[in-house]
């Protein structure tokens, strides 16, 4: 089969690699007719996330049809259509029994790796490097899916792939993004981030019952769809000192809960970003928290930082001063997707959902390489790319990435 495999910094390539196989009872393969990028994979491929190593196949956020089950998966059946979320979970461990699937005790191999680097291990995920299972990913035609009696969710027929896909991840991320929040009538949630964890991240916390949002990003495409679709005030930080501006918003209080919805990869015009730039390089930090600084001293006394963005180890200059001394709530994790799938799905079916407005590009997965630059440079207006690795509807409908005009924006 073809898959979008990592070389190393910069250097994705889609290859011809043998088809996965049930490895255990309770494995599925999985024909997949749908895949994304995330926002997630271009910290691998920037090179951000240690234990990658050449060869290993991308993605996490897939969905597909059952070709294959193993003996004990009972609730699903060949030609099944299914949505795999990214991580993976055994349903019956200490962690899953508290719904917390992202942490399940059962899923990652190499758990002794990533109780080195965090003290403890969190779940296995999808093609997110050795450290969390070194699984193979879905950016590829078929994919081994573990624990099949308990991830992936049921399509109803009448759903297209497009309506559902982002069930595999940001929908759900951005959702309990918001709902960590704690959201009260006339609450303010400022947001920074408007990539798609932001977008969904804005409209869950107004679903939740937020009076504003607010939504601070430098793409200008990016804040004019946080805006003109979903409502938000919007800040472009390159225009504007954040903090000083969610102040005017809110009378000097503060906003009620900030959401990180950049990570490890965050961008700042001025010095401190140089800073955390040349320590990020030199491995002195593995982060670059500018972002998640901002959200942590603006927010108001009393309130809570939600962090959906990905960090990978040490960060520097954390004013955890005012964390402490202000009585401040953090909340993070990467997501308990099992919990989120099917509520989601339903406002979905409902029509309160439609998760299809963050696709900018639709190709084949061929164009994988072009892609994540298109992607991570954010070229060509795009905010989220889906891959159709056997081809199919919509391919031709998409965006080419050749000819594609950036904006220029480093990363
Ligand atoms: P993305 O790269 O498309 O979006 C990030 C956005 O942040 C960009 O639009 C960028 O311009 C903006 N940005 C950069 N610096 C900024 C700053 N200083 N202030 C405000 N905005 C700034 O990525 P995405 O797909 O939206 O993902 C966002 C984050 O969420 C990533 O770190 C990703 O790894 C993480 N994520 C977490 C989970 C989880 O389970 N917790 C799941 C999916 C993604
Ligand atoms: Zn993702
Ligand atoms: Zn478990």
């Amino acid at each position: 089969m073809k898959a979008n495999c990592w070389y190393g910094k910069e250097d994705v390539r889609v290859m011809d690699v043998p088809d996965p196989k049930i490895l255990n009872p309770r494995d599925a393969i999985v024909k997949i007719t749908s895949s994304a990028i995330c926002g997630s994979d271009l910290h691998l491929y920037d090179g951000y996330i240690p234990s990658m190593m050449a060869g290993d196949i991308l993605g996490h956020e897939f969905m597909g049809e059952v070709v294959e089950t193993g003996n004990f998966v009972r609730n699903l059946k060949v030609g099944d259509r299914v949505v795999v979320p990214f991580t993976i979970a055994c349903g019956s461990c200490f962690s899953c029994q508290l719904q917390l699937f992202s942490l399940c005790e059962n899923s990652n191999p190499n758990a002794w790796m990533a109780e080195k680097l965090w003290g403890h291990s969190p779940s296995g995920l999808f093609g997110y490097s050795h450290l969390v299972g070194g699984y193979a990913g879905g950016q590829a035609q078929y994919a081994r899916v573990p624990f099949a009696d308990v991830g992936p969710l049921k399509i109803p027929e009448e759903l297209t792939d497009e309506q559902v896909l982002f069930l595999s991840d940001i929908l759900p991320t951005g959702y309990m993004a918001a709902e960590q929040c704690n959201i009260h009538a006339g609450d303010t949630i400022a947001v920074w981030g408007c990539g798609p964890v932001g977008l969904f991240a804005i409209q869950s916390a107004y679903l939740l019952g937020a009076e504003r949002v607010i939504a601070i990003d430098r793409v200008p495409e990016r804040l004019r769809f946080a805006r003109e679709k979903l409502n938000a005030i919007t800040i472009d930080y390159e225009d504007a000192n954040v903090y000083d501006t969610l102040m005017d918003l809110t009378a000097g209080r503060g906003p009620d809960a900030c959401i990180d919805a950049v990570g490890m990869e965050a961008h700042m015009p001025g010095l401190l970003y140089a800073y955390d730039r040349v320590k990020q390089a030199l491995m002195m930090e593995t982060g670059r928290p500018i972002a998640l600084r901002e959200a942590i001293m603006a927010c108001r006394n009393g309130g809570t930082v939600s962090i959906p963005g990905v960090y990978g180890g040490l960060l520097d200059k954390i004013p955890v001063g005012a964390i402490m001394n202000r009585s401040l709530t953090i909340k993070t994790g990467q997501t308990h997707m099992h919990r989120y799938m099917r509520p989601l799905l339903d406002r979905i079916q409902k029509g309160e959902i439609d998760p299809t407005f963050v696709i900018t590009h639709r190709l084949p997965l061929e164009e994988a390489p072009n892609a994540y630059r298109v992607f991570r440079d954010k070229q060509d207006e795009c905010i989220k790319v889906v891959l159709k690795p056997h081809g199919g509807a919509g391919v031709n409908g998409g965006r080419s990435v050749n000819g594609a005009s950036g904006n220029g924006a480093p990363h």
